[in-house]
């Protein structure tokens, strides 16, 4: 038998949900919603599948290595270089990177807990030693990630907003935090819900990163844009590191229709900015609702909702999938009683309110 990295084995092998047409057929239901992976409810833009028709006239061919047009396309956008961009099979691509090019065995990496299953996994599997600050009230304990800081810190993971928690850090908490960071550790924030967050004191990052030269962003196209079925996410720093994970990546590692829709999206953005004002206003919908039926919350600056259903929370998951519901059950990530709703489309939400009413 070969013998495998022992890091993998420390690694829970992840669980994928279920497809909704299988869940449909074990269960015998004409109609099955899922609210599990915080997607963007609705089709592409017509001039998104239109881009993808053309590109897939073309997939015969190599994807563009470089790409060429989605980097002069976002790099216009965000008003920064083009050599201050990676792309990546989704942005977990580019979390996976970062550890591979700064975290070794002998490291230190520190996340948050409970935080995004990735930083987690990707740490584990560089052998780095990983800390995990609770959340206090849902929120970042920056001054708790402080107090772990050493020499021997490379990369500090912060999710902003998080997954699953939905709550955000300031760009005045962001700034205290960074004037503490030693110039040697990677700050990595994760800003995958950045085009949803509607918050005045929404950090900064790009502005920032001319301050502080150890910050680094990754953002994504699987979210607000709705491309999660391609797999196509950035990252954000200074020349110097995307230099380094460039050379790490592999050759053809965003595919031509991702690129070709990615660059259709940004043109496109209006498309986009109403599913935005639809699900802002579709989140004071579940806000209303569970409130109306006393269940607690947090309050989410994402696509995504904590629920608080007290008890035993797999019993509601369990309950809710077998009438054709299926969200995340937040037991496996440490928080009893918590299930995590993403914001589906109008009548999915009152399909989840109505659900959740008649099992709790
Ligand atoms: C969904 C998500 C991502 C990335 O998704 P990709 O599809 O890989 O781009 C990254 N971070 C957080 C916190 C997320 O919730």
């Amino acid at each position: 038998m070969q013998v495998a990295n022992p890091y993998i084995f420390k690694i829970k092998p992840y669980v994928p949900g279920k497809p909704i047409d299988e869940v449909r057929r074990e269960l015998g239901l004409k109609s099955v919603i899922k609210l599990a992976s915080n997607e963007n409810p609705y089709p592409p833009s017509p001039k998104v599948l239109a881009a993808m028709a053309k590109a897939a006239r073309e997939i015969n061919r190599y994807p563009d290595g470089g790409c060429f047009v989605l980097r002069r396309t976002l790099a216009r956008k965000l008003n920064i270089d083009d050599d201050q961009l990676i792309f990546g099979n989704g942005s977990d691509e580019i979390i996976c990177l970062a550890v591979k090019a700064f975290a070794a065995k002998g490291d230190d990496i520190i996340i948050a807990k409970p935080s995004f299953l990735i930083y987690e996994i990707a740490s584990t599997l560089s052998g780095a030693r990983l800390h995990q600050v609770p959340l206090k009230d849902f929120r970042y304990d920056l001054e708790g990630i402080k107090a772990k800081i050493n020499a021997k810190t490379r990369i500090i993971f912060i999710g902003n907003p998080d997954n699953p928690a939905g709550t955000y850090i300031t760009q005045r908490q962001l700034e205290d935090f960074l004037r503490c960071v030693p110039k040697n550790t990677l700050v990595f924030l994760d800003e995958a819900y950045f085009e949803y967050v509607q918050a005045k004191d929404y950090p900064d990052t790009l502005s920032l990163m001319k301050k502080y030269p150890n910050l680094m962003t990754a953002r994504t196209f699987s979210k607000m844009y709705g491309l999660a079925g391609l797999r196509v996410g950035y990252g954000v720093a200074r020349r110097e590191i995307i230099d380094i994970l460039n050379r790490l990546r592999e050759p053809f590692n965003v595919n031509s229709m991702a690129q070709a829709a990615a660059v259709a999206v940004l043109g496109d953005e209006a498309y986009y900015r109403n599913i935005a004002r639809e699900v802002n206003e579709q989140r004071q919908y579940l806000y209303r609702s569970l409130e109306n039926m006393d269940v607690p919350f947090e309050k989410s600056f994402t696509n995504f909702i904590l629920v608080n259903v007290g008890g035993d929370s797999s019993q509601a998951a369990a309950g809710l999938l077998k009438k054709g519901v299926i969200i995340r059950d937040m037991a496996v990530w440490g928080l009893k009683g918590y299930i995590r709703v993403s914001i589906g489309s109008a009548s999915e939400n009152q399909r989840f309110i109505k659900t959740l009413k008649e099992i709790l």
